[in-house]
């Protein structure tokens, strides 16, 4: 089902991301998360795509495994990087072969190891050109569903780096939108006056898709710091950062703290009618099933 179809019934939708799991064991860690967070019944879960499309195959493999052996509604991403038009066609059709309804679409980066990547070769430079490629797909009448794939596309509460002026950052937003993107979602963010802001912002530019807040629960000191390395434009509050050193390192602290976090980040979200919040579970369960427990709620349902 179409995300955007989703929203006219829908007041909120709350979603969780995974990374495709590299090995037998990993996926089988990573089914047992997905069984504890089933239950709480996600109004989609998506699956990321490994840098430069090193998880091009497992990225398939886990969307189909979600949409065959569970009740989820799976969104693969898919990045521009390292392909080609033709390329991208087939992983739509492979996806509109099985029924799957919506797709992230992302400019991507390059691999940690290529730092200087050409991007000349790929066919589509931006995102808003791989929206604009999936809009033709769509109108090809390829996938079972009339209207095609559902799109979404990435948003920064704080900024992308690459594009320092944020005015123009919201013009080439927008153009994702014009092209044919159904909502964004954002990178996560850990004070919500930035997310306020940048709504307000997409608002104040003529973006009036649904706008999905990402939240990233913090559940260790090392996990943080990987993070700030991933999440290109977050910014880490002193304030996070003093709560967490206030553990003095103690990991089961440290995760109390940052459920702790996330939960009164959702809880002020939902008093401010966000459309949607996206879990970066980082593949584990039990923050995420924290933040919902200390909600008061016992799923998604009871959210609305
Ligand atoms: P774009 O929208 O193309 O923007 C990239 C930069 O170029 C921005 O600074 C933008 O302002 C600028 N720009 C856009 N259009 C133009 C133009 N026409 N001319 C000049 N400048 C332009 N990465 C992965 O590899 N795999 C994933 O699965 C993945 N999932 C993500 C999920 C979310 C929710 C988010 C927020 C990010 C994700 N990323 C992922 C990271 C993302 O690919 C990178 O942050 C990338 O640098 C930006 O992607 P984008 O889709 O926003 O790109």
């Amino acid at each position: 089902m179409h995300i955007r179809d989703i929203f006219k019934q829908q007041r909120t939708t709350f979603s969780f991301e995974f990374f495709p799991p590299k090995s037998a064991e990993a996926a089988g860690k990573l089914f047992d998360t997905i069984a504890e967070l089933e239950s709480l019944r996600p109004t989609f879960v998506s699956a990321t795509y490994g840098a430069g499309g090193s998880t091009r195959e497992l990225t398939n493999d886990l969307v189909v495994r979600l949409r065959d052996e569970t009740s989820l509604n799976p969104m693969p991403h898919l990045t521009c990087l390292g392909h080609s038009e033709s390329e991208i066609h087939a992983i739509l059709e492979r996806y509109a072969r099985h029924d799957i309804g919506n797709i992230l679409a992302l400019r991507g980066d390059p691999p940690r190891d290529q730092p200087d990547y050409d991007r000349a070769a790929d066919a589509f430079g931006y995102a808003s050109d791989l929206v604009a490629a999936i809009r033709r797909f769509n109108d090809s009448g390829t996938h079972p569903n009339p209207s095609g794939f559902g799109i979404g596309v990435a948003g920064f509460p704080e900024g992308h780096p690459e594009t320092p002026n944020r005015l123009r950052e919201l013009d080439l937003l927008k153009a994702k939108v014009d092209e044919g993107a159904d909502f964004i979602i954002t990178q996560l963010f850990f004070d919500n006056r930035d997310f306020y802001d940048f709504r307000d912002r997409c608002r104040l530019a003529g973006i009036s898709v649904p706008i999905i807040a990402g939240i990233m629960p913090i559940t260790s000191a090392p996990g943080m710091a990987r993070m700030a390395d991933l999440a290109q434009g977050a910014r880490f509050p002193a304030a996070v950062i003093r709560a967490i050193k206030r553990t003095g390192g103690d990991p089961e602290a440290v995760q109390r703290v940052g459920v702790h976090w996330a939960t009164e980040q959702c809880r002020d979200l939902l008093d401010h009618d966000v459309d949607g919040i996206h879990f970066y579970t980082l593949n584990r369960s039990r923050a995420t099933r924290e933040v919902y427990t200390t909600l008061g709620v016992r799923d998604s349902m009871d959210l609305q």
